[in-house]
């Protein structure tokens, strides 16, 4: 099951997907909205204005919430986290190859987080070598189950070039045991049936010597 974390959850270091809790905790927060978007969407080239803004966002406890929330929403303009959008534009830019193992891990463990497409992609190769089906990669990905489907097979077609390439040796299928058939024994007859063999006769030598024969 999945859990989805909504803005009256507390703060955590790993913003869930719609959670706005981190707000209350801002510098700015309970602003005049005039003056907010005065404050915090100044002109490119007013200097003072931005010197200010950057001045309230320096001690703010959620900085890195405000940053992931706008880049994460693709707000490109005005200050968030302390930053420009001169200066966030190649956070913007680099955002699908950001890959943060803490979001993966998050992922797997139940949480709604946002994943770039390059922590997506990881996750999907962990799901196909976790023995994922697809409609539990369906429901985790809110994807239909054909395109989990696809994904998952994407995934093994990668999964065994990048072995192949490394060099890693396949599993070998695990040896079956082959059951030998048993040969019935032959019927013995019964003790009281049962006939001694008899011994073959020795013929004893015709010069052995006196007293040594057995
Ligand atoms: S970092 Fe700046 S814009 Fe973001 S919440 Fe804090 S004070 Fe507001």
């Amino acid at each position: 099951m999945r859990h989805i974390t909504t803005h009256t959850s507390p703060a955590t270091g790993l913003r869930g997907i719609g959670d706005t809790s981190w707000q209350p905790h801002g510098v700015c927060h309970g602003m005049d909205p005039e003056d907010a978007d005065a404050t915090f969407f100044p002109l490119p080239r007013d200097h003072e204005a931005i010197a200010d803004a950057k001045e309230l966002c320096g001690p703010c406890p959620v900085r890195r919430d405000c940053l992931n929330y706008a880049l994460e929403n693709d707000l490109k303009e005005g200050i968030w986290g302390g930053l420009t959008e001169a200066e966030r534009r190649p956070w913007h830019d680099g955002l699908p190859r950001r890959l943060d193992y803490r979001r993966v891990a998050a992922f797997f463990n139940g949480r709604d987080v946002h994943l770039t497409d390059a922590e997506r992609q990881v996750v999907i190769d962990h799901a196909y070598v976790r023995g994922w089906r697809p409609d539990r990669l369906a429901p985790a990905l809110q994807i239909s189950t054909k395109h989990a489907r696809d994904l998952l097979r994407q995934a093994a077609n990668r999964v065994f070039d990048r072995d192949r390439t490394l060099g890693v040796p396949r599993r070998k299928n695990p040896v079956k045991k082959t059951t030998v058939a048993r040969r019935p024994r032959p019927a013995t007859a019964p003790p009281s049936t049962q006939q001694p063999l008899a011994r073959p006769a020795t013929p004893t030598p015709a010069h052995a010597p006196v007293g040594k024969a057995a």
